[in-house]
């Protein structure tokens, strides 16, 4: 597989510059050297023009609604596992209005990679504060500073159960298809927090300005299988001068999937999904 086998024949409307461009890149890229053919692919996405995402690659693709990609995402998995599931999400979508099913997932450990396209505003409706904007800052959409403090999503994923952990830049393509090339290897749900600019809404935190800063957590020796939970949110909280990518965390627990598929086998996707049914409901 190449990256062009990836590519849909709809144009990307996202404006210049934009970091989702890096994304679709590296997914592309990572997508192939993992040799998996487009129609095993499953991408999910929300609301938002990170959603776009899943009209603009070569694969199956669900563009559901605003903070529900990631529960659609599960399901697909649950009812389909031999299937490669990649859920997207904006910032706001992911840490907002979808922070409930964020959390939700973490306890299940569905087999899946979920991307959070993080520019710290929401870019589709002109550049309101997201969940993510840091407590003061004010980029240009904003009338006064943001009087509310940050998530860290990086936390958020840790605290949720999140078996793989990471972070990249929009920009440092080869870099973040290596990281979407190991979470979708990971036996669990992996999650990579995107460092996304924003060239139209977002001028406090640009291509250049993330450029200068990022860095690569392996180059320092770190460790992300060490188990090491006060080093981990060290380096979770470094946000500044330097800022780490790469992985941060990564452990192993059972899947959602080993858990039901043994009194599962055998079944269709659509017993399968009945069965879980089952399982969560008193009544039916
Ligand atoms: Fe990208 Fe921002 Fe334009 Fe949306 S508004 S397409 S996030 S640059």
């Amino acid at each position: 597989m190449k990256p062009k086998d990836y590519r849909s024949e709809l144009a990307p409307d996202w404006c210049p510059g934009c970091g989702n461009y890096g994304i679709v890149a590296a997914l592309s890229r990572a997508l192939a050297e993992l040799g998996l053919p487009p129609d095993r692919v499953v991408l999910v996405s929300g609301i938002g023009c990170s959603a776009k995402t899943v009209h603009y690659l070569r694969a199956y693709g669900l563009h559901t609604l605003h903070g529900r990609g990631l529960p659609v995402a599960q399901g697909i998995k649950l009812a389909r596992p031999e299937l490669t599931v990649v859920a997207l999400a904006g910032d706001g979508d992911g840490m907002g209005i979808g922070a409930g099913h964020f959390v939700g997932a973490g306890r299940r450990n569905v087999d899946l990679t979920y991307l959070l396209f993080n520019n710290q505003v929401y870019g589709m409706t002109k550049g309101q504060a997201s969940p993510t904007l840091g407590f003061g800052d004010r980029p240009k959409g904003l009338a006064r500073p943001n009087p509310q403090g940050p998530v860290n999503p990086l936390w958020l994923a840790f605290a949720s159960g999140y078996t793989f952990i990471a972070r990249g830049f929009a920009f440092d393509i080869r870099g973040l298809a290596g990281l979407i090339a190991q979470a979708v290897r990971h036996p669990g749900l992996a999650f990579i927090d995107v460092l996304q600019p924003c060239p139209t809404y977002n001028d406090l935190y640009t291509r250049e300005w993330f450029a200068g800063r990022v860095y690569d957590l392996a180059e320092n020796g770190y460790d992300p299988e060490a188990g090491d939970v006060a080093g981990f949110a060290e380096k979770a909280a470094e946000w500044g001068e330097r800022i780490p990518t790469g992985v941060f965390w990564r452990s192993r627990r059972p899947v959602l999937e080993e858990a039901l598929n043994p009194m599962d086998s055998g079944k269709t996707p659509l017993e399968r999904a009945e069965a879980l049914l089952a399982g969560h409901c008193l009544v039916r």
